[in-house]
């Protein structure tokens, strides 16, 4: 039987396929196989709807003005008009997918149309990048079972996992107006910390910071009418990597009894291109078996092709580059590595249980996965749990040791999907480097 995730494998997919775009050819994240979706502004230009094309952009409007789209793929250039990717997203997978297909046609060698999409070109490092949509609402998840298991234990080694993790998907509502794009620098936050004689105010001392993914919103759903958990693909309009950094002391001291609060809505970074489930559809993988004796997800979060194809093979990277290191010229130091196999519940079942109780999400709104680590000891996702609850401190080659992040360390996450048989797709960069606190 061929997959539902495989049968929308097509020409758009085939690696054969090359670009008259040279760079595109063999670049680690954009080639023409992934033609990921932002919203760029061009030098001494408004900020606009663009394709990442190699090391150029695709100006979507200008492409859409040259006459160059038709159909469904025009309805889908003109709903991105403006400064916001929201009506596209909401379009959901057909407008979608018709400019895929169109767009890899236009920019594929051999297309007659070249000399018309050549002007519609940027060079992506005179593009500044902004966040693709309007995010009216933020939810952060927590299905990183590991990052979960790792958390728990330095509270309650002999019972980490609280008795609802393996039946209810755990999230809670984040703040959406401090989500900025990856290169915004993040400020330390001030805020409560806990002190024996009594909590003083003032610069985090243990920042953080966590590796997730982030699930963009399409359609979505109106209020009262749950997705049900065979539609809830349908509603998910792409992939970024997203930086939850968290203030632990702060967090430490605020977070009972309702959760996060200040310590995590101070700032988020989000990598600014929108990796579509077009993109994506190659590297699907079945969601892991759940362990013998785990139990079975309530009917309402199961669904047998969402267990078949509803996880994503991504291999995930955390970086760290220190004030020391960059004065010694030494490469960034490499945190983490963790893939997005680690995910108990999947995107689906994110979406299926947000929307359970008749909560309505929009084109536009962010679900983060949680952190995801991976098993082993060089797969913490955060360095709560690297330094094993701020124990074991990370030793850098520039001489220094790192419990938590300093001004001037920068984390970079990147994301990258690789199958055999097939062209290899990254998400970009998703970066942010810490300032002092406001005030110090
Ligand atoms: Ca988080």
């Amino acid at each position: 039987m061929v997959s539902e995730a495989m049968s929308r494998i097509d020409e758009t997919h085939d690696p054969k396929r090359r670009s008259w775009v040279a760079s595109a050819n063999g670049h680690p994240d954009f080639p023409i196989q992934n033609l990921p979706l932002g919203v760029v502004s061009p030098p001494g230009g408004a900020p606009r709807a663009g394709v990442a094309i190699g090391d150029r952009i695709l100006d979507l409007p200008a492409l859409l003005a040259a006459g160059l789209l038709s159909g469904e793929a025009a309805r889908a250039a003109a709903a991105a008009d403006g400064a916001t990717l929201n009506a596209l997203l909401g379009l959901g997978a057909g407008p979608r997918r018709a400019l895929r297909t169109q767009l890899s046609a236009l920019l594929a060698e051999g297309s007659a149309e070249r000399g018309r999409v050549e002007p519609c070109l940027h060079a992506a490092a005179d593009c500044a990048l902004h966040l693709p949509a309007r995010i009216g609402d933020y939810t952060d998840f927590y299905v990183g079972i590991h990052h979960a298991t790792n958390v728990g234990r330095v509270f309650r080694p002999d019972n980490p996992l609280l008795p609802n993790y393996k039946h209810v998907p755990i999230g809670y509502h984040g703040r959406a107006s401090s989500i900025v794009p990856s290169g915004t620098p993040i400020r330390r936050p001030n805020g409560q910390r806990p002190r024996p004689e009594g909590p003083s105010f003032g610069p985090c001392e243990r920042l953080d910071y966590e590796l997730e993914l982030g699930l963009w919103i399409g359609p979505g759903n109106d209020l009262g009418a749950p997705i049900p958990i065979g539609e809830a693909a349908s509603h998910i309009a792409g992939y970024c990597l997203l930086n939850d950094w968290s203030a632990r002391d702060i967090q430490a001291w605020e977070y009972q009894p309702l959760g996060p609060f200040l310590a995590k809505s101070f700032a988020s970074t989000i990598s600014p291109w929108i990796i579509t489930p077009e993109a994506l559809a190659p590297f699907r993988a079945a969601q892991p078996p759940r362990p013998e004796g785990d139990p079975q997800p309530l009917p309402y979060l199961l669904d047998a092709a969402d267990q078949a194809e509803g996880g994503l093979d991504l291999a995930l990277e955390v970086l760290l580059a220190t004030p020391g290191m960059r004065e010694k010229g030494l490469p960034p130091h490499r945190l983490a590595r963790s893939s997005a196999r680690h995910m108990y519940w999947t995107a689906a079942q994110m979406v299926a249980h947000h929307s359970s109780n008749g909560c309505n999400l929009r084109p536009g709104d962010l679900l983060g996965s949680g952190t995801l680590s991976a098993p082993d000891p060089e797969g913490c996702g955060s360095l709560l749990e690297t330094t094993r609850g701020w124990q074991q401190p990370v030793r850098l080659a520039s001489g220094e040791e790192r419990r938590a992040l300093e001004d001037g360390d920068e984390i970079l996450l990147l994301a990258r999907a690789e199958r055999q048989g097939c062209t290899s797709i990254g998400f970009g960069e998703c970066r942010g480097c810490v300032l002092p606190a406001h005030g110090s």
